[in-house]
């Protein structure tokens, strides 16, 4: 029989190892939908959608170079429901004599080929530019590892953003200081780029909404690119109009704009529709052409070969322990408004508002909003780690788990990052428009109508004293916090608890 190459859902590229190892002459192609995959945590509906959408869009593609494709729908009456058991399937079927994979972006999902017992042939997944070896040569022997550090190798792999004799342009790696101003009040979002339904995505809608309407989110706003052809005009898009003000403004929020400057590529790029090298070499190009500042090149460049490529890194290296850390030792449950949107917090309803709308927000709404919260309220690291890999359209195990459990939650005892983000109120106050029309007052830290930021800020900081005193770039907070009169110490930590135990009640914040 043929050889056979499966092609997962986040794996839709042309140039997957897997089928630059075969032949479309004489070989095959597996590419299946299944319950597993899209249920094993409650995925947002929309994020079901693009993926089956977009893999049934390249399935047609690969038929169109010539490829034998088995493509197993949802719904069809053989459908096994994993991804291991469709492959023995289709493999038994088809008598193949080798059956091709490409590593895959979940450890799940990875150990379960691995245990199928089907003779596999594995390939690396090049679209990454740093191989996991590679990333594990680095590692060895660092007690901590830097990003910063990481980045700057991959800088000079790609050969990005260098002068001739391979220093950095510009004279410094990161101009990340000049990437945090807050929105000037009359500049206004370029236009988002809307990308209208074909037949294929309204099918796909429809089984989507029948079988998985139960989940979290909407499916009514559903925009996104699901060929290559309509990513490549997001892409284009977002290099005319948002690039050049998206170094400037990328931590900034603002109620009503889900998007401000930034791509929204995150979804196409780790499904595969966009490819990496040249997204770097366009926006290189973009710079050396004077089209857009340095600081909005070198920043998304960073985000793309710095830290994507490091949490990636991370993840394969520590698996599977890694999504079991919780150094905080915390337990309380996620609240419920993450998954209704329904709290009088006007920071939290307008990012998790857009996430059940949009199926995204941008990271410093993830990071220092919802993320922030969770880490201050002390909720379980593994059920915010599940709700981001749920919520948000890009999110897959391998960059969801790092950022979450990593970044946003410090429960790798940081490892990952080397403090914890933690704010209070004042960070939302000085980087968005959200406090305003709050129902809660920024500048007050005790009293009902107090910012829940303000006072669960200190008291995270007075629970955790032991492990983050000696963080010594802690050093300026926890002197502020000594400086404190015992009264007012006492006073947030009674508001702190107050809240807390109105966590723990089920009470609405
Ligand atoms: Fe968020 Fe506090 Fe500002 Fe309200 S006052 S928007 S809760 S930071």
């Amino acid at each position: 029989g043929p050889r056979l190459a499966l092609v997962l859902g986040d794996q839709l590229s042309f140039d997957l190892a897997c089928l630059a190892a075969l032949d479309p002459a004489q070989d095959a192609v597996l590419l299946a939908e299944v319950m597993e995959e899209a249920s094993h945590v409650a995925h947002h509906p929309q994020k079901i959608a693009l993926i089956f959408s977009a893999m049934r869009h390249f399935a047609e593609a690969l038929r169109e170079l010539g490829w034998c494709v088995h493509y197993v729908r949802l719904d069809d009456p053989g459908n096994s429901g994993s991804i291991a058991a469709e492959l023995r399937r289709w493999a038994t079927q088809l008598q193949s004599v080798e059956v091709h994979v490409t590593e895959c972006g979940d450890w799940r999902l990875e150990q379960s080929l691995r245990d199928s017992g089907l003779p596999l042939v594995w390939h690396a997944d090049v679209r990454f530019l740093c191989g996991r070896g590679e990333f594990a040569d680095w590692a060895r022997g660092k007690k901590q590892l830097r990003m910063e550090y990481f980045y700057r190798e991959m800088r000079r792999k790609g050969g990005w953003l260098l002068n001739g004799d391979g220093s950095p342009v510009g004279g410094a790696w990161s101009f990340d200081a000049e990437n945090r101003k807050a929105l000037p009040k009359r500049l206004k979002a370029p236009m988002v780029a809307h990308f209208a339904r074909d037949p294929i995505t309204c099918e796909v809608l429809e089984l989507v909404a029948l079988r998985f309407g139960h989940h979290y989110g909407s499916l009514e706003r559903f925009d996104y690119p699901v060929t290559h052809a309509e990513a490549e005009a997001l892409w284009l898009h977002f290099l005319d109009f948002a690039l050049p003000a998206f170094g400037d403004y990328q931590d900034a929020m603002a109620a009503g704009e889900p998007f401000l400057f930034h791509a929204r590529i995150s979804a196409a790029l780790n499904i595969g529709l966009l490819d990496l090298r040249r997204l770097c070499a366009d926006v290189e190009s973009a710079y050396w052409s004077g089209r857009v500042p340095l600081n909005a090149a070198e920043g998304f460049i960073r985000q793309l070969i710095g830290w994507r490529e490091y949490v990636r890194g991370i993840y394969w290296l520590h698996m599977p322990g890694y999504a079991q850390r919780n150094a905080f030792g915390n337990t309380r449950p996620l609240p419920e408004f993450y998954w209704t949107g329904q709290t009088r917090m006007k920071c939290m309803s307008q990012a998790i508002g857009q996430t059940l709308e949009h199926a995204y927000a941008h990271h410093i709404q993830r990071l220092m909003v919802t993320g922030n919260f969770a880490l201050l309220a002390g909720i379980a690291p593994q059920q915010v780690c599940d709700w981001y890999l749920a919520v948000y359209m890009d999110a897959f195990d391998w960059v969801e788990l790092p950022n979450t459990l990593g970044m946003v939650m410090h429960a790798d005892g940081g490892y990952l990052g080397s403090k914890p983000y933690c704010a209070s109120g004042q960070y939302i106050k000085r980087m968005s428009d959200y406090c305003g029309s709050c129902a809660y007052k920024v500048t007050e830290s005790t009293g009902e109508q107090a910012c829940p930021f303000n006072a669960l800020y200190w008291h995270f900081l007075m629970r955790h004293r032991e492990q983050l005193g000696g963080n010594q770039r802690l050093g300026m907070v926890y002197k502020n916090l000594e400086r404190m009169p015992e009264a007012k110490q006492q006073a947030l930590w009674q508001r702190g608890e107050q809240l807390l135990a109105q966590l723990d009640a089920g009470e609405v914040l």
